[in-house]
């Protein structure tokens, strides 16, 4: 998803999804073309008497149609900062909020583990737009008649926080409601089993209104529908992916230093090439001494070497600039890492800086079609032995 830092809130960085930035001006439209209609709604659903007159003149519409667009980003955003700092406060790291064409997302690094605390962070957010909504409903109500645009538009905000909280909490993923239904089966279920169930839900869902927008020839529905069920799939293979690699660490599936084929900094490109030749291996780390300096790779070599046959060495190409995790560190967090660094390894280092082994991608990927081999002959028995305190860590959530 293309998005872009607009700036942070309480140290947690706000992005904008570029399909949100194309849906704005869209909803500024939808809404500006129908304030005539949407007027005698509200003073319909509030017991008001807005005046249509005043807001119907001229630009007046269009003006409103932003502020309430505007108000709509506002809105999702507190949704996502009530998910963002509760989840904080049990001490989970929070990646970003960034918000797209179907709201906004949380992304924190990893999943609580306890189910109180999922329940706790999922639930949060409705109720922040139930406040949110009646906040803007006593606006309504509080507000001097001179100030027919202002109550309008909270108004509509009114409606539209309370649409966005009963949404929420429609109980399948990946609205807040499937990560409640998910918190509530995993007391005694594996998390895998009560997250296939709850993503289940939420393809009915996705199905249901894709159905009801197909009949009803509303595109806008189907197009959710899609983006709901292709949610609802990824959620399932992020568990899929934890569940695999519970409980394993890093020190159980890197190749060991000992085993493994380093080269020295003063190694010249002609002899490095001619290693990976006949060793058909494309990333070596670098040490001296015993001293770990870095990592050389094929494209290293690409990208540095000006003239074939020169005589630069792996010193003056290699990458010293190193993302490392620990014999310690879960092996799905390692995955993760390896993801958003888009890289094809990791360096496994002791706390004390010295090579402890190489975890990449393909190790990662072999030991997760092995687990999944070995699971899915036990996934419909028992329950999988939860975390130990303390422990799990998995890949990049969403809240
Ligand atoms: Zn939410």
């Amino acid at each position: 998803m293309a998005s872009f830092r607009i700036g942070s809130l309480f140290g947690i960085p706000i992005r904008l999804g570029v399909s949100f930035l194309l849906i704005l001006p869209l909803l500024a439209y939808l809404i500006g073309s129908q304030v005539g209609a949407t007027v005698e709604l509200l003073d319909a659903v509030f017991v008001t008497d807005v005046a249509t007159e005043p807001l119907t003149d001229g630009a007046v519409p269009w003006l409103l149609g932003v502020a309430a667009a505007l108000g709509l980003f506002v809105s999702v955003l507190l949704h996502e900062l009530g998910h963002s700092l509760v989840a904080r406060r049990y001490g989970l790291e929070i990646e970003a909020i960034t918000l797209w064409f179907l709201g906004g997302l949380a992304q924190f690094t990893e999943l609580p583990d306890d189910w109180r605390q999922e329940f706790t962070i999922a639930v949060v957010g409705p109720i922040v737009s139930v406040a949110v909504g009646l906040a803007c409903y006593a606006g309504v109500v509080l507000l001097p008649t001179g100030l027919p645009g202002v109550r309008f538009v909270l108004g509509y905000l009114a409606v539209l926080n309370v649409v966005l909280a009963a949404f929420n909490m429609l109980p399948g993923f990946p609205m807040d409601g499937g990560r409640v239904l998910r918190a509530v089966l995993s007391r005694n279920r594996s998390r895998l089993a009560a997250t296939r169930i709850a993503a289940a839900v939420g393809k009915g869902f996705a199905l249901l209104l894709g159905i009801a927008g197909v009949l009803l020839l509303n595109v806008f529905w189907v197009v959710i529908a899609f983006f709901i069920f292709i949610a609802a799939t990824s959620e399932t293979r992020q568990v899929v992916v934890e569940a695999a690699f519970e409980g394993l660490t890093v020190a159980e599936i890197m190749t060991p230093a000992p085993d493994l084929r380093t080269v020295d900094p003063d190694t010249s490109l002609d002899d490095l090439l001619d290693r990976m030749l006949t060793e058909r291996h494309t990333g070596y780390p670098v040490v001296e001494a015993g001293d770990l300096l870095g990592i050389v790779t094929l494209e290293d070599v690409q990208r540095g070497a000006p003239d074939p046959g020169t005589s630069a060495t792996v010193r003056d190409v290699m990458s010293t600039d190193l993302v490392t995790v620990t014999p310690g560190t879960e092996a799905s967090r390692a995955l993760s890492t390896l993801q958003r660094g888009g890289v094809g390894r990791i360096l496994v280092t002791e706390p004390d800086g010295s090579l402890a082994g190489l975890v990449s991608r393909t190790d990662l990927m072999t030991v997760f079609q092995i687990a999944q081999a070995g699971q899915s002959t036990s996934l419909t028995a028992e329950p999988v032995e939860r975390q130990s305190p303390g422990g799990g860590q998995s890949p990049p959530g969403r809240g």
